[in-house]
Order: structure tokens, then C-alpha cells, then sequence
């Protein structure tokens, strides 16, 4: 995986816990960044140059569609593969994988060349599990895995279009995290925990793992909206996330709020804060529109990052799972409506965002990639050119 955006990492821990949830200590797992750890620039650098361009979106969008085609991305995978192949090999060596688990459109090629070369393509089981919901990036699909797991059919439909045989492609869901899909929360308990006021409904607002979007505006935006001008007493109270973004955190924790507000940081209980609130502003993150579904919070999508995240937005509207607006004007009103006079269409919503959850995805995945490993015989009995005495993942 790498930390681009908070999805990859969100889904590499997902598929880390079910394995332990379901095999217990039969796998030993290891969550890493063979790129940052192992290689050179640009690909050490990813995190700082991802955040970069999706800060300049053009600059995100021309990158994105120019290394669409295969031969151009091919290429350039390519000379890098030649460049950093014996540190990938190193670092490949250093676990020994009987399995690799890939989460990240970069991590196709260059293993599985590094594979090829030790002669191990039949032997170690390579899979890619896609977390896009939609439009996703080409480089997601590669020929030469056991399995490319797609979170949705149109994404199936694409792995097909790129040479992908069906045998190949499964499409269980984004995979979510453990304490997501099995939790049994209570609303009223959650926000006892959270120190929420009980009764006002609430919405929660974020920008996934980087704090992205225009979540100052909108928090602002809310902050009136959700005042009741008559009575001057709040008629909602609002949960704002802030990710890894510090900045945002401070400014917003400045704000001399008219109505209850709880700004965080990065925090690692999101089913708790999902699960005590009403609905959810976010941009298209793909990750945080999967766990909303599961918690059945209507979503209001403001922003997307080009390319990968603009299919996610008609998975949410053409479902009748949420909206999508970048005026944070008429966010907030549509908040403070579903809060007051609109109550049975955030109930609809909410029903229409439970029938698009796949709460079990994480489970099948793990699962099917426990058959795989079965059918290619005894783990931990792989020739590297180095001796393997355990059973990895990366
Ligand atoms: N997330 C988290 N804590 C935070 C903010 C975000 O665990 O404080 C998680 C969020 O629950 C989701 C992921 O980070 O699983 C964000 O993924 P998404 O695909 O929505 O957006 P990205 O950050 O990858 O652009």
C-alpha cells in the first residue's frame, strides 16, 4: 500500500484484521510500503507528490489521463522497474511472500516483473484488491494476477475491457474495516461516549484522511444554518474531522461556534462517530462512502478528486444514497431541511444507503484468497533464492 489519501492504508487493515478475525495466527501479515522503503524518486515520494497535485487538481487531472494508456504507463513502469529492480527484489525477499496483496494502482507491475524474474509467478499468489468504486485508473489491472477484486460491476466491467479474464475478477465490495461491519453500536450509547448532546440530530463533516475539500466553508456555512433564528437555539449539532490536517484542526477549533461543535484530528474509531451521527458531508472518497453506507448515514458529496473519484459521485446519487453539491451554502441548507422539515426523505436516504452496503466484502475477500493459497499447495514452502521459514503477506 502507500499513504495516498487515507483509503489505502484504510483497506490494507481491513483485509489484515480479517485474516485474523477468520484464520487467527495461520497467516503472519505484514501492512507495508515497498516503494517508500525499498525505492528511490519519484516512487519513495508518492505521499508528498499525490498531495501536491490533488491540491492542483488540473495538474492531478492531466496526470491521471495522460498515463491512461497502457503502452505509455507500461513504459514508464517500466524503466523504473529496471532502475529499482534490486532494491523491489530486496525488500520482496526481506518477507519472503507466499502471498501479496496489492491495494494501490502503482503496485502491479513492478512485482509481479520482480516475481517473473525469480520465478515465481506460479508459485507466490498475487492479487489486487481495487479500491475505487468506478472510474478507476488502468494500471489498477494487470494480466498476470490470480485475482483482481472489484468493490463494484462497473469496475468488474472495466477489468474485463482491459484484458482481464472473468475467471480472474470477483466483485464482493470495498473492503471495510472489521470493527465496521460487525459492531453492533447504539446511538444513544455512542454519543454518551463521544460527550455528544443526546437528543439534537447530528452531522458529521470530513475531507478523508488528508482533510480535503472544502470543509472550513461548509463547517462555517453549517454553523448558521443549524441555528434556528427565532429561538436562537440550535436545531442540530455538527462532528468536523479533520484528518492529518492540522491547519485545518486549529482554525476550526478557533471559531466561536453559536451551536454544539466537536472538531478532531485523525481519529481511528470512525464507525464510532459514524455510528452516533444523523448523516455526512465528505468529498468522494471511496473508502468513506463504504463505511457510510454500512452505517446507513445519508451523504452529501462535496468535492471529488478528478479521475478516480468522479464515477463515486453517480454511485451515491443514481442510488438515492445522498447528493452532490460544491455550494456549501446549499449544503447547509439542505442539512438544517433534512434536520427539521425533511425528516422522511433523510429516512429514505438512509434505507437506500443500507441496500448499497456490502458489510461482508472484507470477509469474502480474505476468504477466496485463503482458497487461492490452498490450491497452490503447503505455504511457507517457497524456493526464494533465499531460505523462507514463515508465512507472509505483504
Ligand atoms: N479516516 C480515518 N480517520 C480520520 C479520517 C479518515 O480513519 O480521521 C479514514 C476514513 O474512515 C476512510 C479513509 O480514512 O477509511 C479515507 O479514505 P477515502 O477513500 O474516503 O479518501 P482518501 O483519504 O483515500 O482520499
Amino acid at each position: 500500500m502507500s499513504d495516498t489519501g487515507g483509503g489505502h492504508r484504510a483497506s490494507a487493515e481491513a483485509i489484515r484484521d480479517a485474516f485474523q478475525s477468520e484464520f487467527g495466527d495461520e497467516y503472519r501479515i505484514f501492512v507495508k510500503d515497498v516503494w517508500k522503503e525499498y525505492t528511490g524518486w519519484p516512487l519513495n515520494d508518492m505521499e508528498r507528490s499525490y498531495k501536491f497535485m490533488v491540491r492542483h487538481v488540473q495538474l492531478w487531472k492531466v496526470a491521471f489521463h495522460s498515463t491512461s494508456p497502457r503502452w505509455i504507463h507500461s513504459v514508464y513502469l517500466a524503466a523504473i522497474a529496471a532502475y529499482y529492480a534490486k532494491e523491489v527484489e530486496a525488500g520482496l525477499m526481506e518477507y519472503k511472500p507466499d502471498i501479496i496483496i496489492s491495494v494501490h494502482p502503482l503496485m502491479q507491475h513492478i512485482p509481479l516483473w520482480v516475481l517473473k524474474w525469480q520465478g515465481l509467478q506460479k508459485k507466490v499468489v498475487f492479487v489486487t484488491v481495487i479500491t475505487d468504486l468506478n472510474t478507476c485508473h488502468r494500471t489498477w489491472f494487470h494480466p498476470g494476477v490470480s485475482r483482481c477484486y472489484c468493490p463494484s460491476e462497473e469496475v468488474a466491467k472495466r477489468s474485463l475491457l482491459d484484458g482481464l479474464e472473468e475467471s480472474q475478477v470477483r466483485v464482493f465490495g470495498l473492503p471495510i474495516r472489521p470493527s465496521f461491519c460487525r459492531a453492533v453500536l447504539s446511538k444513544d450509547d455512542l454519543r454518551v461516549e463521544l460527550e455528544m448532546d443526546p437528543h439534537l440530530p447530528a452531522v458529521l463533516l470530513m475531507g478523508g484522511g488528508e482533510g480535503m475539500g472544502p470543509v472550513k466553508k461548509t463547517a462555517l456555512a453549517l454553523g448558521e444554518s443549524l441555528l434556528d433564528e427565532g429561538s436562537g437555539k440550535p436545531i442540530g449539532q455538527l462532528i468536523v474531522i479533520c484528518g492529518r490536517n492540522k491547519v485545518l484542526a486549529s482554525t476550526l477549533e478557533a471559531v466561536d461556534w453559536k451551536i454544539p461543535v466537536k472538531v478532531k484530528g485523525f481519529q481511528t474509531q470512525m464507525e464510532k462517530w459514524m455510528g452516533a451521527c444523523d448523516c455526512i458531508i465528505t468529498k468522494a472518497g471511496p473508502g468513506t462512502i463504504a463505511e457510510a453506507l454500512i452505517r446507513g448515514l445519508p451523504i452529501i458529496l462535496n468535492d471529488y478528486i478528478p479521475g478516480q473519484e468522479k464515477g463515486n459521485v453517480p454511485y451515491v446519487v443514481d442510488n438515492g444514497a445522498g447528493v452532490f453539491t460544491r455550494s456549501s451554502k446549499e449544503t447547509a441548507r439542505l442539512v438544517a431541511e433534512w434536520f427539521s422539515t425533511k425528516t422522511e426523505e433523510l429516512k429514505r436516504m438512509s434505507e437506500n444507503a443500507l441496500k448499497l452496503a456490502q458489510p461482508n466484502a472484507v470477509f469474502d475477500i480474505v476468504k477466496d484468497i485463503h482458497e487461492l493459497a490452498c490450491q497452490r499447495g503447503p505455504l511457507a514452502n517457497i524456493p526464494y533464492m533465499l531460505t523462507s521459514s514463515f508465512t507472509s503477506i505483504i
